[in-house]
This record gives C-alpha cells, sequence and structure tokens, in this order.
C-alpha cells in the first residue's frame, strides 16, 4: 500500500471565458495502488497545452469534454515508482496522459503509454519538441502542409511549442519561412535564434502590411495555429495551390460557450478565388510513428537543426494559474510545470 499523497488538480465547474482559479479544485489524497501488472508513475514534468481548454467545455468536439470533478487532462513525463509488470523496471522514465496530478496508476499498452529514451534529448521534451507538440509541427507540416524547397511557409503562433519546430523543420526542408508572432521579443527570437527569414508582429497596427512585405512571392503554405486577424491577413496572400493545415484557433478557445466552436478557415478560404487545400487535422492521426518521430526530432535537436525554448513554472498546484499563460501570451515557448525531481 502506497503511503504517497496525491496532489490533484481537477476542474470544479465549467469556466466562461478565460479559466479562474474557482474553475479549479486542488485536492490531496492518498496515491492510488496499483493493481496486478499495473504501474504507479510519479509525475515530474507536466505539459499545459491549449487544446485542455476545449476539454473544460461542454461543446461538441472530436475528443470528450471533461466532466465536473475529474482530473483536468495533460501529457507528463513521469516516473515509474512501482512496478507490478515484469517487463517494466522501477525507474523508467515514460510520457504518459496522467493528467494534472503528482502520481496516477499505468497500465502496460494503455493509449499513449510510451517509453522516454533519455539519450535522445533532455525528458522534458518528451512532451515538448519531440513529444506531441513537436510531432503536432512534423506531421502537420510535413504531411498535410506538403513544403517543397523555395516556397514561403508562414506559421502563426511562431514563437510557440508548435510554431517554432513548424517553422524549423520548414527550413530544414528549404522553404522560405516568415512567422507570425506577438511582439518584438519573440520575433526577434525566430530570426536571429532559429533562422526564420522574416517574422512579423500580429499586435502591429501595420501588421497585414508588415506581412505582405515579408512575403513578397506570396504564401504557398499557411500553418494555422491562432485564427482571427491573422488568418485574415494571410488568406488574401495565399498562392494557388496552397495548402492550409489547419492545426488550432487559439484566438477563439475562450469566446462564449453558446457559440459553437468550429474551425473558422473553412468558410474564408471558400470565400478565396483559389481556395487553397485546407484540412484540420489532430497529431494522433498519426499515432503509430509517434516514435520514429521523436527519434527524428531528437536527432535534429543533437545536431544544432532543432532548437527550443521553455517556460517552466514549478509546482503543480500553481498549474491553474500557468495555464493562462497561452491565452494571454505570457508563455515564451512550451509552457511546462516541473511537479518533482526524479527519485
Ligand atoms: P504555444 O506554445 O504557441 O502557446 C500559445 C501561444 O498562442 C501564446 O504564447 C500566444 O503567442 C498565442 N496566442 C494566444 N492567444 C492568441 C490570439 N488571440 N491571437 C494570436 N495568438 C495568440 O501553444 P502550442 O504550440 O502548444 O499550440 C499552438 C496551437 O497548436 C494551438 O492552437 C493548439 O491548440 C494547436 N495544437 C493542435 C494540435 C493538433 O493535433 N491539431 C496539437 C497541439 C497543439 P503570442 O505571444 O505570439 O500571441
Amino acid at each position: 500500500m502506497s503511503e504517497r499523497t496525491n496532489t490533484r488538480i481537477t476542474m470544479a465547474r465549467r469556466p466562461e471565458g478565460m479559466p479562474v482559479d474557482d474553475d479549479f479544485a486542488v485536492e490531496k489524497v492518498p496515491a492510488p495502488t496499483p493493481g496486478p501488472n499495473e504501474l504507479l508513475l510519479k509525475t515530474l514534468w507536466l505539459s499545459l497545452d491549449p487544446y485542455m481548454r476545449g476539454r473544460m467545455s461542454n461543446r461538441k468536439s472530436y475528443a470528450e469534454p471533461l466532466q465536473i470533478g475529474e482530473v483536468i487532462t495533460g501529457g507528463v513525463v513521469a516516473q515509474v515508482v512501482e512496478s507490478n509488470h515484469p517487463e517494466w523496471k522501477v525507474g523508467e522514465l515514460v510520457t504518459s496522459m496522467s493528467g494534472w496530478q503528482a502520481y496516477a496508476v499505468a497500465e502496460p499498452g494503455q493509449y499513449r503509454l510510451f517509453r522516454v529514451d533519455p539519450d535522445n534529448a533532455p525528458i522534458q521534451t518528451a512532451i515538448g519538441a519531440t513529444g506531441m507538440p513537436g510531432q503536432t509541427a512534423y506531421f502537420g507540416l510535413l504531411r498535410v502542409g506538403k513544403p517543397q524547397p523555395g516556397e514561403t511557409v508562414v506559421v502563426s503562433a511562431a514563437s510557440g511549442a508548435v510554431g517554432a519546430t513548424v517553422g524549423q523543420i520548414a527550413k530544414i526542408q528549404g522553404c522560405r519561412v516568415v512567422g507570425v508572432a506577438g511582439g518584438p521579443e519573440k520575433c526577434g527570437w525566430c530570426t536571429d535564434e532559429l533562422g526564420f527569414d522574416a517574422c512579423v508582429d500580429y499586435k502591429s497596427a501595420t501588421f497585414a502590411e508588415d506581412l505582405k512585405a515579408a512575403c513578397p512571392d506570396g504564401v504557398d503554405v499557411y500553418f494555422e495555429n491562432v485564427g482571427g486577424a491573422v488568418l485574415e491577413a494571410v488568406a488574401p496572400l495565399l498562392n494557388e495551390g496552397a495548402r492550409v493545415p489547419v492545426c488550432g484557433f487559439i484566438s477563439a478557445y475562450n469566446s462564449p460557450s453558446d457559440q459553437p466552436l468550429e474551425p473558422p478557415q473553412d468558410w474564408l478560404m471558400r470565400t478565396l478565388d483559389n481556395p487553397p487545400e485546407t484540412r484540420f487535422f489532430v497529431v494522433v492521426e498519426w499515432i503509430e510513428e509517434f516514435e520514429e518521430a521523436a527519434a527524428q526530432l531528437g536527432e535534429w535537436i543533437r545536431e544544432g537543426k532543432l532548437k527550443y525554448r521553455e517556460t517552466v513554472v514549478e509546482g503543480i498546484e500553481n498549474a491553474p494559474q500557468a495555464f493562462r499563460m497561452l491565452f494571454t501570451g505570457d508563455n515564451f515557448g512550451k509552457l511546462l510545470v516541473k511537479v518533482a525531481d526524479p527519485e
């Protein structure tokens, strides 16, 4: 019987608009006890991602909404601290969808439980640049965006976990890369550190003209992360035959719950003379290839071709406050909660 205490964050009520502290409850309960063939996982790192906002809403989506009282959904890097399975050793590192909690029971073979290779890249990248956000960039750009050398790729939320990786993979593919991000610091990082050809500040009064000037040959691939005003500025610049991988549309995630949350891209694209190939995708479409992609992304990191940045908040009880950073733009790179050190 485990004597560990599990700190877990549950949904106390459904947020309306920007989530507030009272939408969450911090609970302290005994850690669960693993049954036959099960493992006890200790969370080391928790990933905070924009999609979690959608799970807190009751709106129809590709995933089931969270129920009141449930632990908030989330990917973690965890350590096996108890094992009742002969093929899993105490001390091994994994990624798991354990949610916002310090301990969870897992069963080998369960959905999205993967071993982490600590030699691939720093372990927390298994929920960042080599993990779900990195794979989103990898598959969304290469399989949906299909960039060709010399083409112009525009990516929004460019300094974020997904966007920064999209831009760098597009550079590896020989494309001209233009980022869109909020403010000169984030834009400067994209050009100076990541090697983007340009990065345009969408908060500037001259954003639409600046974007046009940065894309003299038009846009062949628009990797869509935000929707809204950025989408409206990109749309008229799209070339014939352009592709638009619709990854997300964060500008709408806190919109009123009585409005449907549907990708806004479809109708806008249909109004264009040359509508692009537009496809909303979900990264788990390629789940069978996740480990292969993680190895490739790790290799690029080790070779210095793929850089990443992290905003780290300490302590799982601070996850609700940290979560809001995604929607205010206060995170700079992958937003992580450091929950505990390995044993
Ligand atoms: P980020 O690390 O990019 O963080 C979110 C960023 O979005 C903020 O830092 C902010 O950057 C920007 N942002 C927030 N609100 C707005 C707004 N109203 N208008 C414009 N920009 C805004 O997050 P991720 O990289 O994890 O996620 C990026 C996108 O990818 C999201 O839409 C997410 O839902 C989607 N996604 C989709 C997946 C899929 O399978 N389809 C999987 C994973 C992610 P700034 O300061 O530049 O404004």
